[in-house]
Formats: C-alpha cells, sequence, structure tokens
C-alpha cells in the first residue's frame, strides 16, 4: 500500500504568491537564473519547485509536473475570508509555474542532511534557507537558524546567459544592494565561488534569508489563522457533546463540521472492528457523493490501516489513489477520491476505527496542526461513542419502562397489558442504531404465535379466545427474566427481546416457555383450554444483519418452521440459513 506517514505541509496561497514573487523578483532584478526549491522540512512528497519555465527546460535531468495555482489555494471554509490579504498581482509572478518534482536530485537530499552554501558542477550556486524558530525575537539566531535546523527552502541561482555581474544595472542607476552588515556565513561554509563575486554571493545570501523570514512570517499567520478556526470547530463539537441530541445525529454533525471545517470533500467516522466494518457517521459535500458510498464490509480490506495504527503506533496515515492498487485503493477510486487522510480512534484503550478525510479533486497535504485536530475530533467521536454503550442499557431499563408507565404515550396493549407493536417497532429502533449495532453484545428475538388459534375462537367462542389471550401474556411475563421485554406483536403472536443474549440460551428460554404453555390449560368461562404456541428464534449478527428487522425477520422465518414441523415446538434460525 502506498501510504505515507509523516508530517505533511500545506500549500497555501499566501506563502504561495510570495515564492513566486521572490522568483520572479530574483531572476529580473538580479539577473540571475532562479530556481527556489520549499517544502523541504516536510516529506518528499512534498517538494515543490518553483521557476520561471526558461530556467526549468534548461534541467533535463529533473522530471517535473505543473501544478495549477488554483491547488495551491489555501484551505478556507466557505464564507471566510484571510483578512487583509494583499491583493493579487497575478501579472507580475503569472511566468512562474511551480512544480512537483518526481524525484529529488542526490545534491538536494545532502543539502537536506547537511544544508551550506555551496556550487554545483553547473556553476549554479545553492543558498539554503533554514526554517526559523520565532520563539526568539533575535534576528539573526533566527537568519542563521539553530543546530539541527531543518532546510526550508533552497534558492539555486545560475548566471543569466545575457547578461554580466549579477546586480549589475542594466542603465546603471539601478544600484546594486549594499553589502550587509552582519552577513553570518553557515557552517562549513566557503566564501569564494568561481564565477561570483563575493559582494554577488553576499547579497544573494542576504535575499535568502530574507526571503526566509518573509516566508516564516507568513507561514505563522497562516497557522495562527487556522488555529484559530480550528478552535472554533472544537468548540462547536464540545457544545454538540454536551447537547440532547442522539449519538447518531450527533456523531453525523461531528463528521459534518470536521469535513466543512478542514474544506475536505468527504468525512467519515469509520468502524473497523472484527465485529463489523462500515461508517457510524459520513458527510459529503456534495449530496450526490453522499448517496454513493460504495461499502467494504470485509475487515481484511482494512488490516494494513489497523496494523499501521495499533503495530507501528502510527498517528495518522496518508493514502493515495493513484499509486499501486489495494483493496483500499480501489476502494478511494470507486468513491472519486484521490486521497484520504486516516487518523484512529480508540475508545479508552480499544482500537474503535478511523476518521477518515477524502479529497477528490487533488491530492490534499494536511499541516500538523490540522492532523492534530483531526485526532481531537476522533477522541470527542470517542467520548460519543462511549456515552452511547453506557447509555443504552439504562434506556432499555428506564427510558423505556417510564414511557411504558406513563399513561399518555400509549404503548401498552389495553387487553394483555403487554407493550404493544408501536413499542416494540421503538425498541427495534434503538436496537438499529449505527453506533451501537456492532458495539452491543448480541441480542436475540423470540416471536410465538398461538397454533390453530382460529379454531379455538370457532370452537369456544372469540371472549374465551380473548381470556386465553390475556392469560398467555400473564404466563410469558411472569416467566421471564427482568429486563426482557414481552411485546403483543399481532393478534395472537407475541415477541420478546432478549439482550445480550446469544441464540443457544435464547432457544432455552424459548423451549421453557413452551413447557409452560404445553400440558398447562388456561382456565376459562368455558372450563379449561389446552393451547400450543410455535417459537421462532434468531439471534443478532452484527456483520452479516442490516438492522433489528432482518433479524426479526430470520425469527418469523424459524416460527413459520416450527409451524411447518408440526407446531408445538421452537425452532432457530441461524445467519445465512435462511430461505
Ligand atoms: P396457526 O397460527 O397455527 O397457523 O393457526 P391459526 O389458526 O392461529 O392461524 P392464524 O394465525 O391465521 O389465525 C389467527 C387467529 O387469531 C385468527 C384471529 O381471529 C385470531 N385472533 C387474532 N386476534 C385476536 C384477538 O384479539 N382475540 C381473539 N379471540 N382472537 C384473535
Ligand atoms: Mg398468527
Ligand atoms: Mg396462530
Amino acid at each position: 500500500m502506498a501510504t505515507g506517514v509523516g508530517s505533511a505541509i500545506a500549500q497555501p496561497s499566501l506563502t504561495d504568491s510570495l515564492l513566486r514573487r521572490s522568483v520572479q523578483a530574483i531572476s529580473t532584478y538580479c539577473h540571475v537564473q532562479c530556481v527556489l526549491w520549499a517544502g523541504l522540512e516536510g516529506a518528499p512528497g512534498e517538494v515543490r519547485v518553483y521557476s520561471t519555465p526558461a530556467a526549468i527546460a534548461q534541467r533535463a535531468d529533473l522530471e517535473l509536473s505543473l501544478i495549477e495555482a488554483d491547488d495551491l489555494a489555501t484551505a478556507i471554509p466557505t464564507g471566510e475570508t484571510l483578512a487583509a490579504s494583499p491583493p493579487p498581482e497575478a501579472e507580475e509572478w503569472a511566468a512562474i509555474a511551480c512544480f512537483v518534482p518526481h524525484h529529488l536530485p542526490e545534491w538536494l537530499v545532502t543539502q537536506q542532511q547537511l544544508p551550506r552554501l555551496t556550487q554545483l558542477d553547473t556553476g549554479e550556486l545553492l543558498i539554503p534557507i533554514l526554517a526559523q524558530e520565532f520563539g526568539t525575537m533575535d534576528a539573526d539566531a533566527a537568519l542563521s537558524g539553530s543546530p539541527g535546523t531543518p532546510l526550508q527552502l533552497l534558492l539555486q541561482v545560475g548566471r543569466s546567459p545575457q547578461s554580466g555581474e549579477p546586480f549589475e544595472a542594466d542603465d546603471g542607476e539601478d544600484s546594486a544592494p549594499s553589502p550587509p552588515q552582519a552577513f553570518s556565513p553557515l557552517p562549513n561554509s566557503r566564501s569564494t565561488f568561481s564565477g561570483w563575486s563575493p559582494q554577488t554571493v553576499t547579497s544573494l545570501k542576504r535575499l535568502g534569508d530574507q526571503l526566509g523570514l518573509a516566508y516564516n512570517s507568513l507561514l505563522w499567520r497562516e497557522k495562527f489563522e487556522r488555529s484559530q478556526r480550528q478552535i472554533a470547530l472544537m468548540g462547536r463539537i464540545v457544545h454538540l457533546l454536551n447537547s440532547r441530541l442522539e449519538t447518531d445525529d450527533i456523531l453525523q454533525q461531528i463528521a459534518a463540521e470536521l469535513g466543512q471545517g478542514l474544506t475536505c470533500d468527504r468525512c467519515l467516522l469509520m468502524r473497523l472492528q472484527a465485529a463489523g466494518v462500515g461508517p457510524v457517521a459520513h458527510w459529503a459535500r456534495t449530496q450526490a457523493d453522499l448517496a454513493a458510498l460504495p461499502s467494504i464490509e470485509s475487515v481484511e480490506v482494512w488490516q494494513p490501516v489497523i496494523d499501521t495504527f495499533l503495530d507501528n503506533g502510527a498517528s495518522y496515515l496518508t493514502v493515495r489513489a493513484d499509486t499501486a492498487p489495494t483493496a483500499l485503493q480501489n476502494w478511494l477510486r470507486h468513491l472519486g477520491a484521490v486521497s484520504a487522510l486516516l487518523v484512529p480512534i480508540f475508545i479508552q484503550a480499544d482500537f474503535f476505527g478511523v476518521v477518515c478525510l477524502l479529497d477528490h479533486s487533488k491530492i490534499r497535504y494536511y499541516a500538523v496542526d490540522e492532523v492534530q485536530t483531526v485526532g481531537q475530533v476522533g477522541d470527542h467521536a470517542a467520548i460519543a461513542l462511549v456515552s452511547a454503550q453506557h447509555h443504552h442499557d439504562s434506556h432499555r431499563q428506564t427510558t423505556l419502562r417510564l414511557q411504558v408507565m406513563t399513561p399518555q404515550i400509549n404503548l401498552r396493549d389495553a387487553h394483555t397489558q403487554l407493550l404493544n407493536r408501536e413499542a416494540f417497532e421503538q425498541e427495534l429502533r434503538q436496537l438499529s442504531r449505527p453506533a451501537l449495532w456492532t458495539a452491543q453484545p448480541p441480542f436475540s428475538l423470540i416471536v410465538c404465535d398461538i397454533d390453530y388459534f382460529k379454531l379455538i375462537n370457532d370452537a369456544y367462542g372469540f371472549s374465551v379466545g380473548d381470556q386465553i389471550l390475556s392469560q398467555l401474556a400473564q404466563r410469558l411475563r411472569r416467566r421471564l427474566r427482568q429486563g426482557t421485554l414481552a411485546y403483543r406483536y399481532g393478534g395472537e403472536e407475541f415477541a420478546l427481546i432478549l439482550p445480550r443474549t446469544p441464540l443457544g440460551p435464547a432457544l432455552d428460554v424459548a423451549d421453557r416457555l413452551l413447557n409452560a404453555i404445553h400440558g398447562h390449560p388456561f382456565e376459562t368461562a368455558a372450563g379449561p383450554v389446552a393451547v400450543t404456541v410455535s417459537f421462532g428464534v434468531a439471534q443478532q449478527d452484527p456483520r452479516g444483519d442490516r438492522d433489528a428487522w432482518s433479524v426479526l425477520q430470520r425469527a418469523d422465518q424459524a416460527l413459520q418452521n416450527a409451524k411447518r414441523q408440526g407446531r408445538d415446538c421452537a425452532k432457530a434460525l441461524e445467519f445465512g440459513l435462511g430461505a
């Protein structure tokens, strides 16, 4: 799988504009051919080259892809603008193109390891510019960088064939800048270079330092503005957690806030567990994308991702769709995505899944602070999931009970005093909530139906039938453990929901109930009447069943089997064994 784990750098418009202007200005006013390398402190895939097309054309050894200026635009959520951004003066620097190098020249890798002012065999000067630390206001310290400071930008400057000495004005009026007073050369740098006067070298170095300062101040400004937006985003998410919304709605809104806040095209909160794989929340920029979400049901496809987080301890992972195809990359392509950022979600110490940000039109590089924000949002999603799990049981035992006891909410069947069909549907909806579907221990459903009840009505009359129904309901209720709720699901059909109960024990419950009815006639106005009941049992399969109604369908099928096999019996149906 072609993935990247490391720091990411955003290529925003302000810095992009500065770099283009600088290359243009250095080329024009210094009479040199200038190539500027940027993003050198990041991963190899994040390096950019700025140059005039003429200067780059001479470097036949470099393989490059052009990137459009739009692709370097700062990611700002809709409706926001950068305060006091400099007006774009496109014509000034339109001639400067930005490229992605397919590989880095060897000398550049050497510069990354040991940046120093040096000269190539071609005669070009290499002027390294180090990342600067703004904790100190000491300009000299900022200019020279501290030991171990990474290389950030590099100017590759060649003599322009048609001009004389660089910095010499064509008309003799535009004098060269005066030599700097406090020039501190990089360690181990030579001070003389063939074909370049010491004054020119010093001036170019000084220009590089100034460019570094300007570049970093813009980077910090962008970082500040981004962090303001991220703080606001986290505030909104904390507010959501503290709201009265249902967990599923909270997760949906978290996905939407994150997707819009970080201006990606889709945001998914994915469960990646042996018990189940799938999105618990999904936001997409367009309605069409929201509808089309091809599923990856198999956890194997995600195994390399899970291993990266669990075994390698990575805090995030980037995946590109344009590299060697794996099942995951195929899935990305299927979604129309070109790159993805994956950040793990842990619930307490257990791996739950990932926050997945997808970009459709261009490969997106996320800045380190953006990745951290995604991680924090993942932690908040985990809080929502934990509270959903904790509340689930108490919901069953308290919320529903309260509803049942409240007369104005009509969830009881008047005749049998069991919960009615409406209450049953409500509970099925609760059980089907995506946030809980695979997190809860599997439940089972039992459905039962009185055998030949029509004949009993015919033989003894409808009111005797009614007496049998209410006594049978009472018998069911008495024999059920606390926490198992019984519902009148149809005329003479009943349903039971058994939380935390696998198929075997659920079938035992059905057998127990069967034996409580078989051979124990009901006392009616017409005397004792013996009836029998058939039972169908099914257990939730979190990966195979779509929702609780799928389980109900299987329990119904099991009941039909029991009827076909002579009635007065309990049958179970395992997932995948249905008709
Ligand atoms: P089996 O289920 O074994 O196939 O036979 P059945 O005779 O029970 O078949 P069916 O489910 O078709 O019939 C259900 C009967 O239950 C028909 C209906 O009159 C009766 N019934 C439904 N609701 C009530 C009720 O509230 N009171 C009474 N007394 N009878 C009811
Ligand atoms: Mg029936
Ligand atoms: Mg019946």
